[in-house]
């Protein structure tokens, strides 16, 4: 594929001179396959807008000039628009859509509809599917609606390697084996290696197993992508009850991100990066500082940042699940433990808590731990109630509820695991805005910040897995549209064109694409085409599945996905690989 472009300019080329050789005044008279006329054009390297066309051929940009007396299969008036490149998300968790047996899920529309063009695999150190072979043939199988950048998950191969038996460090062998699992997926086209030091299995290994990864991937001029270690106080896997010792916090597992960088001279990024929880609000100016000195010892780090002060995929109870199940069930293992998603362990959660809450010291224990988790997600004000028997309760903050009911925050928690839904964990669906604008703008003002989503797919109707749920994140409908919306419009955070490097060109160059990420001729046609003026991003928590408006045009290798605004339904995605042959 890489040759076709090449094949076509020197048929141009003999074209042009056969005619220049008759004497016929048709020169410049190819045919497009696409022209998009007088769009200002956002180059994706920060560099303010210009006004140019852009023609299109073979899923190629083929020119950027101007094109008024050239003709195309197809004509878009971008008069007013700009014209951007593609938008690429370097956390997103669309392989397990774009891998589905089932062709509705494949076309990635709450995705598509924001803007993206490209979307990075692996994402928390996670394949959907390994080896990279079978993840490739699932993707290839039935068409998936965004190009794909393959990645090696280091929960991946560490689990492959270790299996079950994970709860520890790796020995010197397993590390090697490791090794030569994360080699083939970088011989196989892979960009590198993605990690989730946060969850199992990859919470049990050290730094070191880490770096001696990132030496393989620095002999590929790869780079590495991290959930990191942690981004509160506390890990996700601990609460007050059940630490043991003093664990990690958010600003310690950024300099594991930068020890990484200096040890192995690899591009890091820390991704998702947020100062998660009510307890590191202001965080992100400790940690601009840290890595702005990382930067000037050389050390390449980038951070990516979703635009939202809600984190988590899904809606999540507030009540410590120890307090749920029965008393001869252990909890050792941690938040995170397999064990909470075994069957009918909430089957007696109702008199369980009021056992529990009936003896005074365990009461003390699930308050302070209730404390914690409702810090942890915002605090009492900014923990809201998504959906609840009630209706009264919705939308409501845990504090309000207090404040009506005259009681404190943690009655209203356990009041509403005892009345109501019983098939919900806590008998709610709760939601907290546990990030801080103050941290998220103060993130996106920094050059080596990049815009991502951590969405999956989602609003599929009738398919399991790919349905809206209440208490959805917004951001699997909204996240590049808000980040120009509220963060360049409402807030004048950064400058357009900022915010479009931070999210095409700068991502791109990141990962090491050769041929995506700007405006640029002979680069691949992923285009986007938006209308400032009317762009909003319309999903939110009480109300996650609704689509953004104005992203006009989405073009992945010369195909639309968007097209006038409509959804096209199309699956021109390619697979890429590091030697940039199309798969
Ligand atoms: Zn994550």
């Amino acid at each position: 594929m890489i040759k076709r472009p090449v094949n076509l300019s020197k048929i141009i080329h003999s074209f042009i001179i056969i005619i220049s050789f008759s004497g016929i005044e048709l020169q410049g008279q190819e045919l497009y396959d696409l022209i998009i006329r007088n769009g200002r054009l956002i180059d994706g390297t920060g560099n303010p807008w210009f006004q140019s066309d852009i023609g299109v051929s073979n899923g190629k940009i083929v020119a950027i000039k101007n094109l008024k007396n050239q003709k195309a299969n197809r004509d878009i008036d971008a008069t007013g628009l700009y014209v951007t490149p593609g938008f690429i998300d370097l956390h997103s968790h669309a392989d397990r859509a774009m891998t589905s047996d089932f062709i509705e899920p494949r076309m990635a529309k709450s995705l598509t509809s924001q803007g993206l063009t490209t979307v990075l695999g692996g994402a928390d150190g996670r394949n959907t599917i390994w080896p990279l072979s079978k993840e490739m043939e699932a993707l290839n199988s039935k068409g998936h609606g965004m190009n794909f950048i393959l990645m090696v998950g280091h929960s991946t191969i560490r689990r492959e390697v270790m299996g079950d038996d994970y709860e520890r460090l790796a020995t010197q062998d397993e590390i090697k084996r490791m090794k030569v699992l994360l080699k083939e997926g970088l011989e196989m086209g892979a960009f590198g290696m993605g990690a989730g030091l946060e969850y199992r299995p990859a919470r049990f290994s050290n730094t070191e197993e880490i770096i001696a990864l990132g030496k393989v991937i620095s002999d590929y001029n790869g780079f590495y992508i991290a959930h990191q270690r942690n981004e509160a106080i506390m890990p996700l896997s601990q609460l007050p009850s059940t630490a043991k010792g003093w664990p990690i916090d958010g600003l310690q597992a950024l300099e594991e991100t930068i020890q990484i960088a200096r040890a192995t001279g690899i591009r890091v990024v820390g991704s998702h990066h947020k100062a998660r929880g009510r307890s590191s609000f202001g965080r992100s100016s400790h940690d601009i500082q840290i890595i702005n000195n990382a930067r000037d010892e050389g050390l390449q780090v980038f951070i990516d940042v979703y635009p939202y002060e809600t984190f988590g995929g899904g809606a999540r109870p507030m009540i410590p699940k120890w307090s749920l199940i029965d008393k001869n069930v252990s909890i050792v293992g941690g938040r995170d433990d397999p064990k909470w998603s075994e069957e009918g362990l909430f089957k007696n959660s109702r008199n369980n808590l009021k056992r529990n809450w009936a003896d005074s010291k365990k009461r003390e224990i699930i308050k302070r731990d209730i404390s914690w988790i409702v810090d942890h997600n915002g605090g009492q004000d900014r923990v809201v109630v998504v959906d609840y028997p009630d209706k009264d309760f919705v939308g409501k903050t845990l504090q309000q509820i207090a404040n009506d009911r005259n009681t404190t925050y943690q009655e209203v928690v356990v009041y509403m695991a005892l009345n109501g839904y019983k098939e919900v964990i806590g008998g709610a669906w709760t939601r907290g805005y546990g990030i801080n604008d103050m941290d998220v703008t103060n993130y996106y003002k920094q050059d080596y910040t990049i815009t991502s989503s951590d969405a999956a797919v989602s609003g599929v109707k009738d398919r399991e897995g790919f349905q809206s749920e209440p208490g959805a994140h917004p951001r699997h409908f909204g996240a590049f549209t808000r980040r120009i919306a509220r963060y360049v419009k409402d807030l004048n955070t950064t400058t357009l064109p900022f915010a479009i490097r931070s999210m095409t060109g700068l991502p791109a160059s990141v990962v090491g694409l050769k041929d995506r990420g700007y405006l640029k001729e002979g680069f691949a046609a992923d285009i986007t085409i938006i209308d400032f003026n009317n762009i909003r991003d319309n999903a939110t928590v009480l109300n996650p599945d609704l689509y953004s408006k104005g992203i006009e045009y989405v073009i992945i290798n010369g195909n639309f996905t968007v097209d006038r605004g409509e959804l096209t339904g199309n699956l021109p995605g390619k697979i890429i690989r590091n030697d940039h042959e199309d798969f």
